[in-house]
């Protein structure tokens, strides 16, 4: 075998071993949570604010509901699908207590720079705002859109009407449905009809932020109909609930959350097109305060610890480490290159993929 010919067998293997390894997955559902806290997380509802008057007037309905002595019991309680099933058959980066670490790498520590580090995998110091400005920056969404078989076959979802801006609607023509935005898809289902319906008519706490009943079921319906194979899904009542101070409302819809994700875990689990190819990967868009307590509801980086995130990963071809109880850090910015490399995508921008992720 002469030299050259030698090379290019090394470089197919490597490129073979990079983007084309025997994986599984060929879908990938990509979640977050809007600034829910690694606290609540690893341990459930914070003892200190489940007393405190100030953010909570159910106390009692909070104990009975989420209450537990054992931090992990507690857990348990508070994100079930989490702990019944990610921690059995996946993984759970975050948990500080056992110095297993994951952080933003961005200098704001708020939504626009958060989303636009998870999405694009790079920091971007030049996002000092949530205003609705088109983001410059190409994300893994519009990316994956451009390649062989994912034409059409990317969509994101969110609660927050500057999705369409992060995601770049305008230039990367995809279809991002967020804020109060109606279903868009041609020949809707009797059911999408009935959520652009119920959507009218249910008035929301906030402005520019839906309820995440919304998000999730157009986004369920648009899977049912429309099989992407990269789903993008925002969730944002946790961290609208936090700055309101409901401490109640910030636990009930973290629990809700958990909820959706394991209905749409179900619905990928007994669909044909589906099952067993199929990854979720979960996070959040930033951490929130703890001390003083009052803390809890802001973020920021006049808020120590708002820098401090967490991340969940389920899939065919991801080992189920369960929780991470050994020392590691992991940063926000990994985030694209796991999601594409779980396709197959040869995306090189910002942070490497998450290593232990893959089998
Ligand atoms: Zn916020």
């Amino acid at each position: 075998m002469n030299t050259s010919l030698k090379l290019l067998l090394l470089i197919a293997c490597l490129c073979g071993l990079n983007f084309t390894s025997a994986q599984q997955t060929r879908n990938v559902i990509w979640i977050t949570y809007d600034g829910l806290r690694w606290q609540e997380v690893f341990q459930g509802i914070d003892s200190s604010l489940m007393v405190n008057e100030t953010y909570t007037n159910q106390t009692a309905k909070l104990r009975n509901k989420f209450w537990d002595p054992d931090p992990g019991k507690r857990r348990q309680k508070l994100l079930p699908f989490f702990w019944e099933v990610i921690a059995g058959e996946g993984q759970l980066y975050g948990n500080r207590m056992h110095g297993n670490l994951v952080n933003v790498t961005n200098d704001q520590w708020f939504s626009y720079p958060g989303y636009n580090e998870i999405l694009t995998g790079r920091a971007d110091s030049s996002i000092q705002s949530n205003a609705k400005v088109w983001n410059k920056n190409t994300t893994l969404l519009e990316f994956a859109n451009g390649q062989k078989g994912f034409r059409g076959k990317v969509a994101a979802f969110g609660s927050w009407d500057v999705f369409p801006y992060i995601i770049n609607e305008a230039r990367s023509g995809l279809p991002v449905n967020a804020g109060f935005e109606e279903a868009f898809w041609p020949r809707l289902s009797k059911r999408a009809r009935f959520l652009n319906e119920l959507q009218r008519q249910t008035p929301s706490p906030w402005t520019s932020v839906r309820l995440d009943v919304f998000t999730h079921h157009y986004a369920k319906e648009y899977l049912r109909r429309h099989r992407p194979r990269l789903l993008y899904i925002a969730y944002g009542e946790t961290d609208d609930f936090a700055h309101d101070g409901d401490y109640d409302a910030y636990i009930e819809a973290a629990h809700r959350t958990d909820a959706f994700i394991r209905d749409l875990w179900n619905f990928v689990q007994s669909h044909p097109a589906y099952r067993n190819k199929t990854s979720l990967v979960i996070s959040t868009d930033h951490g929130r305060g703890t001390l003083p307590v009052d803390h809890w509801r802001s973020h920021g980086t006049k808020i120590k610890g708002s820098d401090e995130i967490w991340i969940a990963i389920l899939g065919p071809d991801s080992p189920a480490l369960g929780e991470l109880t050994s020392p590691g850090q992991l940063y926000q910015n990994q985030l694209a290159q796991t999601v594409a490399r779980l396709l197959g995508l040869p995306y090189t921008v910002g942070g490497k993929w998450i290593e232990t992720a893959f089998k």
